[in-house]
């Protein structure tokens, strides 16, 4: 059994290798945004950019977290305003 394109319903080929298909990434006829080579460029780009430290990614990590059972005035709450909810330990 044959499959058929996804995209045009063509029989010739998968949706992976459909000549209709338009790209999402950058808008070019001939290949699907999951097979989109300028996507894939930009990825290693960024991860070449990217220069990670381990000591800055620990450290906000273990110490963000707030704990708010010490909150008792307004002033305590207003402290937290700024913390990101994610990030508060009710
Ligand atoms: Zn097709
Ligand atoms: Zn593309």
């Amino acid at each position: 059994m044959k499959k058929l394109c996804k995209y045009c319903k063509s029989s010739e080929h998968t949706i992976d290798f459909c000549p209709e298909i338009l790209c999402k990434i950058c808008n070019k006829r001939g290949h699907p945004h999951w097979k989109c080579k300028s996507k894939i460029t930009d990825k290693k780009i960024e991860i070449n950019n990217i220069k990670i430290d381990e000591k800055n990614i620990m450290k906000p990590i273990q110490e963000k977290k707030y704990d708010c059972s010490n909150l008792k005035t307004i002033d305590d709450f207003m402290n937290i305003i700024n913390i990101p909810w994610g990030e508060l330990n009710f």
